[in-house]
C-alpha cells in the first residue's frame, strides 16, 4: 500500500487502472470506507480535528490506498457518488463521537475541478443534512491537481462552499497548482503546508526562509494554518519558531480505521479530563498515541519532490 496518490504533489501510481465500471460497483456496494488521521496541536495535548482519507476495501486485493483510483474517481463520472458515500460515512464516525461526547471537526478533501460545478455546494451541504451533521464542522480541503480554469469560478466555487456554511482550506500549500494567488483571492479559512516545506526544513535554509515568510503572512492575513508531513521532532522546531499551531503527521499518529480512531477519540479526552483534575502531566508532553496506534505508525521513507512554488510562480 502506498501513501501517496498521483498528480503534482502525489507520487505515480503503482497499480493498474481500473475501469469506470469497476468503480461505480465498489461505490454502489460501498467498498471504499474513510480512514482518519488526527490533528493537533503543536505540544500533542489538543485533539483539533481529522483528515477523513480514503481507503478501497478491495475483495481480493484488501485495502488499496488512494494513489491506485483517485485520479480516476476525481476525473470520471462518479466523484459526486464517491463524495456522498465516503463523506456520509465520515459523519456517521463524526456524529458518533459527538453522541460521546467528543466535538472533532473533520477535513474532507474536494478536488478543485468541482468547485467549477454550480452545485457543488449545495450537494454536499445535502449529505451534512441528511447525516444530522453540521457544515460549521466540515472543513473541505481543495486541492489543485490541474491549473485553475479561471480564477473567478474558482473565487466563487469556494465562496459558494463559504456560504452553504463549510470552513474551507486550501491543501498541498507549497506544491504544485496551490498558488498564492488562488489564496489571496477565495475566502479560504485555512491554509495546508505541503510536507515538502515541512519534513526536513530544519536542513534546508531555503524551506526555514519559506515557512517563515509564509507563517508570517499568514498571521497578517488571517489565515489558519496547519503543517502536513510531521515526522520527527526536528520537524516540530522552525513550526514552533515561527508560529505554526496546527499539525498532522505520522508524528502524531497515521490515518487509521474507524473503530481505531473512536478508541483514540475516546482516550483523548478521557485522558484530558483525568489531567484536569490530577495535573500529572508536564507542559508540553504529548499523549496522543496508545500504544496500538505506535505498531500502526508507517514511515514510508520517500520524499516528495520539493516542488516549491512558495509565490505564485506557477502562473495561475
Ligand atoms: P493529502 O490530502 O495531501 O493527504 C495526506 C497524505 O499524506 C495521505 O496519504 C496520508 O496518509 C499521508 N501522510 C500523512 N501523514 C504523513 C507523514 O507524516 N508522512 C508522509 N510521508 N505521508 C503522510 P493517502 O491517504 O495515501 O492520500 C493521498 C492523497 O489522495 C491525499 O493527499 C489526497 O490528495 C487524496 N485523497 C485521499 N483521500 C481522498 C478522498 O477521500 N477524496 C479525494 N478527492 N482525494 C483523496
Ligand atoms: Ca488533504
Ligand atoms: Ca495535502
Amino acid at each position: 500500500m502506498t501513501t501517496q496518490a498521483s498528480g503534482p504533489c502525489r507520487s505515480a501510481p503503482e497499480a493498474a487502472l481500473y475501469s469506470q465500471a469497476i468503480l461505480r460497483h465498489a461505490i454502489e456496494t460501498k467498498q471504499f470506507e474513510p480512514w482518519f488521521q488526527p490533528q493537533f496541536s503543536i505540544d500533542g495535548r489538543t485533539l483539533l480535528g481529522v483528515e477523513v482519507l480514503a481507503r478501497w476495501h478491495h475483495p481480493e486485493r484488501g485495502i488499496v490506498a488512494p494513489a491506485h483510483f483517485i485520479d480516476q474517481i476525481e476525473n470520471g463520472p462518479h466523484i459526486e457518488a464517491f463524495n456522498a458515500l465516503l463523506l456520509g460515512r465520515a459523519l456517521i464516525e463524526q456524529v458518533c463521537w459527538a453522541d460521546a461526547g467528543h466535538v472533532v471537526p473533520i477535513s474532507f478533501n474536494l478536488p478543485g475541478t468541482l468547485l467549477q460545478q454550480p452545485g457543488t455546494a449545495d450537494a454536499l451541504r445535502s449529505v451534512v443534512e441528511a447525516h444530522a451533521g453540521d457544515p460549521a464542522r466540515v472543513t473541505l480541503e481543495i486541492t489543485e491537481t490541474t491549473r485553475t480554469a479561471t480564477l473567478d469560478h474558482y473565487v466563487a466555487g469556494v465562496a459558494a462552499l463559504k456560504s452553504a456554511g463549510f470552513r474551507t482550506s486550501l491543501d498541498d500549500f507549497g506544491c504544485g497548482y496551490a498558488s498564492v494567488s488562488n489564496l489571496v483571492a477565495a475566502p479560504f479559512d485555512e491554509m495546508k503546508l505541503d510536507r515538502s516545506l515541512v519534513h526536513d526544513a530544519l536542513r534546508h535554509p531555503k524551506l526555514m526562509a519559506a515557512l517563515r515568510t509564509i507563517l508570517d503572512f499568514a498571521r497578517e492575513v488571517g489565515i489558519c494554518v496547519i503543517a502536513e508531513g510531521v515526522e520527527d521532532q526536528d520537524d516540530l522546531i522552525p513550526l514552533r519558531q515561527f508560529g505554526c499551531e496546527r499539525v498532522q503527521g505520522y508524528l502524531y499518529g497515521p490515518p487509521v480505521q474507524a473503530n481505531q480512531f473512536s478508541t483514540l477519540v475516546h482516550e483523548h479526552h478521557t485522558s484530558r479530563s483525568r489531567r484536569s483534575f490530577t495535573h500529572t502531566r508536564q507542559p508540553g508532553m504529548r499523549y496522543a498515541h496508545i500504544p496500538s496506534l505506535h505498531d500502526l505508525r508507517r514511515i514510508d521513507g520517500s520524499r516528495t519532490q520539493s516542488a516549491l512554488r512558495v509565490f505564485g510562480m506557477n502562473g495561475a
